[in-house]
């Protein structure tokens, strides 16, 4: 049923080499202080892309000293508003230029399709840096009519040392929605990237510098959560986290914060998003969204429409239709033209959405296509579809994170509202309808971050993104963005003569 091309055994070469392998610390690239190295695996083999530098708490102390002389001495917070802004403006212009090689890297690391690579998460990268770099000169403060005869002005200022840890699945992306407003707002960075992807961010960081970046300003520690995320986590030096990846992890994220300096912290976690499709629904529709809403990214996203909720008047044929759909996704190697899954991140993860998808089985789930690995190499899983799945199903409330979509029959509006937020997550949602009555109620009952009604994945720079619940605290993107890297000062002074 599934075409094992033989590009699996045969990889195709990527259209690019590994320049930077090393932490990035005060503006030059250097080897971790234990000289330590660890593997990056290129997921369509589970062989060797690089050995990079392995950051632990003494890089961490080094990148946070380098963060902070520059926050306090350096140009970056002094520097005006329009100056940051030019700076960010040609970052953006130079990630352009190196679309398809950044592409490359990115696809080689993470596995995802380079087709995805190049035309969306690249592009998108520099829009977004173009959207915070045009903030740079509007961020106001307020002048506030205090009773009384004083003079009171509110000053946004930048927070300081921000520390940033982000996940594999979208390595770009997390980059700049974290990197992106915090460097508007005039604070210096440590970003911890994640294990399995630590490559692209060190080119991107290198462009960042060629645009003018002052040295200091972005230090990135490659390495491990339990080490270098941890110190980061519980550094004094460090005035603010932010955190995006697993709700375990958010947990003890938040737990170092407080423990040390009761920094702020904000997280973007993990996510069980129902898909609601209506009884009014144009099934053939409703079967492409849902598929791309649980599929896009090998089903590795915090927001995938994992419980696809379909009204029973349509929910045969949509079964019918989202298997077809589902034999008909192409997998194989993300360099070849017109695929559409790429290999899974890792072994680690492999194993855990095999797992799930036995667990799915035995809970009595009705496997109606795919259940196994694709082709006999690298992290490839077959696109799987799962009917007749019980909201109390493991399978119906546990983050699988991958191409397993589990369809789910719902009778009508209330219960289905009922069943849709009976989840410890609240990250997004997916309504599929015509009936703006329908979609109106939905959107108002719906206790999650995002509804995208008769659309998903719309991850626009403007738009806040963020979660209800246990999916998280804080929003990112968008002007709301902002206000994680900003500290409010009230300026008070009296009025000798109020006369006037
Ligand atoms: P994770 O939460 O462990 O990793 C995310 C980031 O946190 C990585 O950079 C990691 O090094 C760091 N980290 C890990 N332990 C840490 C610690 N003690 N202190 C500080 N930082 C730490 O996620 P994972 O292990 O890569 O994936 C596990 C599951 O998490 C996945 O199966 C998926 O369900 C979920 N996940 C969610 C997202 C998301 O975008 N919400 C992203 C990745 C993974």
């Amino acid at each position: 049923r599934y075409s094992t091309a033989a590009a699996y055994e045969n990889p195709i070469k990527p259209p690019v080499s590994v320049q930077y392998d090393k932490l990035l610390i005060d503006g030059k690239f250097v080897d971790a202080a234990s000289g330590k190295t660890f593997p990056t695996l290129d997921p369509r083999t589970g062989e060797v892309i690089a050995h990079v530098a392995e950051g632990d708490a003494e890089d961490v102390n080094r990148a946070v000293s380098a963060a902070r002389k520059a926050f306090d001495e350096g140009p970056w917070p002094r520097m005006t508003a329009y100056g940051r802004q030019k700076i960010l403006l040609r970052f953006a212009d130079l990630i352009e230029k190196h679309n398809d090689e950044i592409a490359a890297l990115e696809t080689w690391d993470n596995g995802k399709p380079f087709e995805q690579s190049a035309q969306i998460e690249v592009p998108m990268f520099a829009r977004l840096f173009r959207y915070y770099a045009g903030w740079t000169d509007k961020i106001h403060g307020l002048t506030v009519p205090a009773d009384g005869p004083h003079h009171v002005q509110t000053l946004h200022e930048p927070i300081g040392v921000a520390g940033q840890i982000i996940p594999w699945n979208f390595p770009l992306l997390m980059f700049a929605w974290k990197v992106g407003p915090a460097l508007a707002c005039g604070n210096t960075v440590v970003l911890k990237t994640a294990e399995q992807t630590p490559l692209s961010a060190l080119l991107v960081s290198k462009l960042l510098h060629e645009a003018g970046l002052p040295d200091g300003v972005l230090n990135i520690v490659s390495g491990f959560g339990p080490t270098a995320g941890a110190a980061l986590c519980s550094h004094m030096d460090v005035d603010k986290i932010a955190f995006t990846g697993s709700t375990d992890t958010g947990r003890i994220v938040l737990e170092l914060a407080a423990k040390s300096n009761l920094k702020p912290v904000t997280l973007e976690l993990g996510g069980k998003s129902p898909f609601i499709v209506c009884e009014d629904a144009d099934v053939d529709q409703a079967v492409e969204l849902a598929h791309a809403a649980l599929f896009f990214n090998q089903g590795q996203c915090c927001c995938a429409g994992s419980r696809t909720y379909v009204h029973e008047k349509v929910y045969d044929e949509f079964v019918e239709k989202a298997k077809a759909r589902a034999l008909k996704r192409t997998v194989g190697d993300p360099f070849k033209a017109g695929i559409e899954q790429g290999p899974q991140i890792d072994g680690e993860q492999f194993e855990k959405i095999l797992k799930y998808i036995r667990i799915g089985q035995d809970a009595g789930a009705t496997l109606e296509t795919g259940g196994d690995r694709h082709g006999t190499k690298g992290y490839y899983i077959q696109p799987t579809v799962f009917s007749n799945v019980k909201d109390d199903m493991p399978i119906a409330r546990e983050e699988i994170f991958g191409p397993v979509q589990t369809i789910l029959k719902f009778k009508d509006l209330g219960e289905v509202i009922q069943r849709a937020n009976n989840s410890i997550y609240g990250l997004a949602a997916g309504v599929f309808t015509h009936n703006l009555d329908t979609a109106n109620t939905l959107m108002r009952a719906l206790k999650v971050g995002t509804v995208w009604i008769n659309c998903f994945d719309t991850f626009d720079a403007t738009i806040p993104f963020g979660g209800y619940k246990m999916s998280g605290i804080g929003r990112e993107k968008g002007e709301y963005g902002l206000k994680n890297y900003l500290q409010v000062k009230a300026v008070v002074t009296p009025i000798k003569n109020p006369a006037w």
